[in-house]
């Protein structure tokens, strides 16, 4: 058969499923990414918390060294003092300058501050205040150190504004900005994990839905497929019975079956009388179904267990398991009779049709299948030179 032949008759199923079953796993995949790029964020997130948390957190720090080094030099005049008081503030302004980029950055682009209200509240409000108060308190520090000493002792510095404001309210306004980062960072891992657990039931309940709706009818269709696949190669497409090759098949086990359980077989093969004549006088299409009406009557006398086969043009074969020779002579006979009666309708004519029919039975354990059909249709040659539509054993 041609590749044309077998998709007439079978539709391969392949590229539709392989269409479905890409883009079902593309679904799939798509689903992952996004959980991928949403735990990267929440990994993204965490590490931008970190850094902010980390560097609010030196400002608290920085405030108090500085406050500490600056009372340090002017109670001492130390240049390391001073120094190191320097660069606490510096610090602490190119941190601000950092924890604000994002907000500044926004504001000369027209865009909403990424920073929420409580945040933009507790860096601009007048209360709070963060902005103005760290630009008073280094522009005070700036302004201590650049003078000189006082030479004065710590207990007198009580007054001094920069050390009141670093004990309050800009230490408390620091220590909140920490708090609100800290929290407002956590939130938004919270709101990232979640969305990351709906993906991940969104990937499960496609999972399943493509599990139900897709994989499972696809490998239906497959079995249907190959169940079919496993019909046309074993079976014969014009009479539906048997082919030869399945005959073979399920016929050398049952003999052995048989022959291992001491029971006998036998094996009736039949061929349509005068055929070519049917052909010449009918057609071709006729003929068809004068070998489809046989086969059906023979089908339609024999048993489950029996196997009929068509073993070719207009030829039958029957395996008869636990069947004795009388038996398979009987059997043989009343098909004979039941072809011979019953008439073909074609085209208005009723068409007689008759067979012949040779029987043999295995009895000695060294008989094979091809022995056995070699023996009937010895006795199926001297039916047809006997006269026709007759059984011979
Ligand atoms: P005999 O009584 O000796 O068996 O005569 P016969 O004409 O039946 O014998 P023969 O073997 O000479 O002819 C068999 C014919 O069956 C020849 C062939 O064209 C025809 N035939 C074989 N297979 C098919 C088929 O599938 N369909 C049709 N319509 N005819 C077929
Ligand atoms: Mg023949
Ligand atoms: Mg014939």
């Amino acid at each position: 058969m041609s590749e044309e032949q077998t998709s007439d008759t079978i539709h391969n199923p392949r590229k539709m499923m392989t269409r479905i079953y890409v883009i079902s796993l593309s679904i799939i995949a798509l689903l992952a990414i996004a959980a991928h790029m949403l735990l990267n964020s929440v990994i993204e997130q965490q590490l931008q918390t970190g850094k902010i948390i980390n560097v609010s957190g030196q400002q608290r720090m920085l405030s108090q060294r500085a406050t500490l080094f600056t009372l340090d030099y002017l109670e001492t005049g130390s240049i390391a003092a001073k120094n190191t008081a320097q660069q606490a503030i510096d610090k602490m302004v190119s941190n601000h300058d950092e924890l604000l980029t994002d907000h500044y950055k926004a504001l000369s682009s027209n865009m909403p501050s990424p920073l929420s209200s409580d945040m933009l509240n507790l860096y601009f409000n007048k209360d709070n205040n963060i902005d103005a108060q760290l630009t008073r308190f280094v522009s005070l520090i700036s302004e201590t150190l650049s003078s000189p000493p006082r030479d004065i002792d710590v207990f007198s510095s009580e007054g001094l504004e920069f050390k009141e404001m670093a004990k309050e309210p800009l230490l408390t306004a620091l220590h909140n900005v920490v708090g609100l980062y800290e929290k407002e960072s956590l939130d938004e891992v919270d709101n990232l994990r979640s969305a990351q657990q709906v993906v991940l039931i969104i990937t499960i309940f496609t999972i399943l839905i493509e599990a139900v709706f897709v994989f499972r009818p696809m490998v239906s269709k497959i079995s249907a497929f190959a169940r079919r696949l496993q019909w046309e190669a074993t079976h014969d497409y014009l009479s539906g019975i048997f082919n030869r090759r399945a005959f073979f098949m399920i016929g050398e086990k049952l003999l052995s079956n048989n022959k291992r359980n001491k029971k006998p077989s036998s094996i009736i093969m039949i061929d349509i009388d005068k055929f070519k004549a049917v052909n010449d006088k009918y057609g071709h299409a006729v003929g068809d179904v004068a070998i489809q009406h046989v086969a059906r009557i023979t089908k339609g006398n024999i048993r489950s267990s029996d196997v009929l086969a068509r073993f070719g043009g207009e030829e039958f074969v029957i395996f008869l398991p636990e069947t004795d020779v009388h038996g398979a002579v009987t059997l043989a006979e009343k098909i004979r009779k039941k072809i011979n009666e019953t008439a073909l309708s074609v085209k208005k004519e009723n068409i007689t049709i008759s067979a012949s029919f040779g029987v043999s039975a295995s009895l000695l354990s060294d008989d094979s299948l091809e022995l056995l059909i070699q023996k009937a249709d010895d006795r199926l040659y001297v039916a047809k030179e006997s006269g026709r539509n007759k059984v011979e054993v």
